[in-house]
């Protein structure tokens, strides 16, 4: 990690020093030292503040948006991160040459609380990052093609083995406990709206009451907004409060969509191609 945390704050100094970009977007110490946050450096001097190291916990690409500056700005990319950007390109929320991507090679990261490697670490089918200006460091070995589905899958199958009744006893007990903080709104480099459906009081989708029916509406449709963009980075359900298995949503979202539609992973690059806004004559459509 050191070699590659030095490879990153040389780069983000030459940057900033040449005038390349006005911010750079890395990881800086936390309160302790198996924590982390995003830093954001805008001055050469600073980019020794910049850590690398296994608690490097956040995916940045979301702050690449909410932190735009009038410049370009270097943006420090795993494949999580990388999908995102993609991901946010092809949603028109940048361009691509808004960014300057320094794509770092990610083994996975640990838990602060456990020491152990993250969930979202464990089931990453990208850890190179997909699309970079340039790569630091050497890239790591990919999961093989035949795991790939098995990891994008993972925790599904106990909700798939139940019946309809079942899965509703299941996850009105999972919504049930969310506090509807939105801090899965908030990480989501996906959950892009500028206003989101529940905060249009006008409108009044969703009420302020802290109840089973409010929490299940938030979350069924926070998935399928989501559903057709997810790049599967689990920030969501890394930030939870209340550990909601949210990927476990997602991925059976996801799982259906690939069956149905041949979805494909998303973020791979930056072409729009969102499953659930095209019409081919040969669609599964069952019910029509
Ligand atoms: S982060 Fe968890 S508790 Fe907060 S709104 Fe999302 S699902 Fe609910
Ligand atoms: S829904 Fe969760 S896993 Fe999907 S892109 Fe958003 S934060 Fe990442």
């Amino acid at each position: 990690m050191t070699v590659l945390q030095e490879a990153i704050r040389k780069r983000a100094a030459e940057l900033l020093e040449a005038g390349e970009v006005v911010r750079v977007i890395a990881w800086g110490s936390g309160r302790f030292a198996n924590q982390t946050s995003p830093l954001f450096v805008s001055a050469a001097a600073d980019a020794e503040k910049i850590v690398f190291n296994d608690y490097c916990v956040n995916t940045l690409a979301k702050y690449a948006l909410n932190e735009k500056v009038d410049g370009k700005i270097a943006v420090c990319v795993r494949g999580c991160d990388a999908r995102a950007i993609n991901r946010m390109i092809a949603d028109n929320q940048m361009t691509r040459d808004e960014v300057y991507l320094l794509g770092v090679p990610c083994s996975g990261m640990k838990d602060r609380a456990t020491d152990e490697v993250l969930p979202k670490c464990l089931t990453c089918t990208h850890r190179n990052p997909v699309v970079y200006d340039e790569l630091l460091g050497e890239a790591v070995a990919e999961p093989a093609e035949e795991e790939v589905s098995g990891l994008r899958y993972s925790g599904i199958e106990a909700v798939e083995a139940m019946d309809r009744e079942q899965r509703l006893e299941y996850f009105n007990e999972v919504f049930n406990s969310c506090i509807r903080c939105y801090a899965c709104r908030e990480v989501c480099p996906v959950c892009t709206c500028r206003e989101c459906f529940v905060d249009q009081l006008r409108a009044g989708w969703q009420g302020k009451q802290n109840n089973l029916n409010e929490n299940r509406f938030y979350n069924l449709i926070r998935v399928f907004h989501i559903g057709d963009r997810c790049i599967e980075c689990g920030e969501c359900a890394r930030v939870c409060p209340m550990g909601l298995p949210l990927m476990e949503l997602n991925r059976k979202w996801i799982k259906d969509l690939d069956e149905l539609f041949a979805a494909g992973e998303e973020g791979l690059t930056d072409e729009l191609d969102n499953t659930l806004g095209r019409y081919k004559t040969d669609d599964i459509e069952e019910f029509m």
